[in-house]
């Protein structure tokens, strides 16, 4: 099976950040990826400048682009008409999710959970979107314990889920179980590993206690070594990123899927060495 890689932006407000957007998408459009995707903020907050990102980097760089799509704090009328827009407007993927309710707002609306949104989608949409959903290796941090969570996750595939993206990792061994465990769960979608390259030690590693992202001690212990060297940092993470890929890609991983920080760099770099050792595998 050919295997493929995407990437991920976020919505900028500026028009400096829109204008880089545009670029890393056309840049990054040289390796052929399969989509592009655009986070959706929870409660709706982005959605125009998440729409409009979608867009345009679908048209500047004709490769599909997903939307994400957020449903917490949502209700059924408005998601279809996010819907219906998407369809207007020829964008044929999407990334759904529950997302988390935004402080101080503690109605869910419509929506409890990503299954029921993806039950909507197909509801209201039947087959014309492709839906992918979120995975957690090593659990959602809500979630009591791991077979609760891996119960979820059947869930949101049996409602209709064509694929799923990962929660990113730096242990290979915890997506490699996860993926085994889904196939005797009966998951025959492809689970896609998500891959957060490194680029500052600090602010990584501040969002992966929110999201629950284990940074391994011994890879902990050596960012922090290169606190005041930046240059040293991003030159022994690259190294790291790019073997775990190729574990990845060695033990089977259907394809990455790049959170790519709206930046060319170190996400072309990475992949091409990745394809380059796998050309049979990137067709
Ligand atoms: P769910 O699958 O609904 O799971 C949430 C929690 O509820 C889990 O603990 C799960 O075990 C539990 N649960 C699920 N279903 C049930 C059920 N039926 N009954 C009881 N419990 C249940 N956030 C954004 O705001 N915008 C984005 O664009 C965005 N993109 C993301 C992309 C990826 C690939 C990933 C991995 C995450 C992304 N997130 C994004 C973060 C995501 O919104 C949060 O992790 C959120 O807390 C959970 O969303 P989910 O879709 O995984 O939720």
């Amino acid at each position: 099976m050919t295997k493929h890689v995407s990437f991920e932006f976020f919505p900028a407000k500026t028009d400096q950040g829109k204008a880089n957007i545009l670029s890393a998408s056309e840049a990054l459009a040289t390796l052929k990826p399969e989509f592009f995707s655009v986070t959706f903020g929870a409660g709706g907050s982005d959605q125009q400048t998440t729409f409009d990102t979608v867009l345009g980097v679908q048209q500047a760089s004709g490769i599909p682009t997903a939307s994400h799509l957020t449903c917490v704090g949502s209700s059924r009328e408005r998601i279809g008409t996010i819907l219906d827009n998407y369809k207007a407007n020829n964008i044929t993927r999407l990334v759904a999710l529950r997302g988390d309710l935004p402080m101080g707002m503690e109605d869910p609306g419509e929506f409890h959970y990503a299954n029921e949104l993806v039950e909507f989608i197909r509801e209201h949409s039947g087959d014309y979107f492709h839906i992918e959903v979120a995975a957690y290796p090593e659990k959602h941090p809500q979630s009591i314990d791991h077979k609760q969570d891996l119960d979820n996750f059947v869930k949101k595939v049996k409602a209709g889920a064509d694929s799923a993206i990962t929660q990113y990792f730096y242990n290979p061994d915890g997506y490699s179980y996860f993926v085994d465990e889904c196939a005797k769960a009966g998951v025959d979608i492809p689970i896609i590993p998500g891959i957060m390259p490194i680029g500052n030690f600090e602010s990584l590693s501040r969002f992966s206690d929110a999201c629950g992202a284990e940074i391994p001690r011994w890879l902990r212990i050596r960012l922090e070594t290169y606190e005041n060297d930046p240059e040293s940092l991003r030159a022994f993470a690259d190294d790291y990123i790019t073997q775990m890929c190729m574990t990845l890609m060695e033990r089977g991983a259907p394809g990455l899927h790049f959170y790519s920080m709206n930046k060319v760099e170190p996400n072309m770099q990475i992949c091409k060495a990745v394809m380059g050792s796998f050309p049979q595998d990137f067709t």
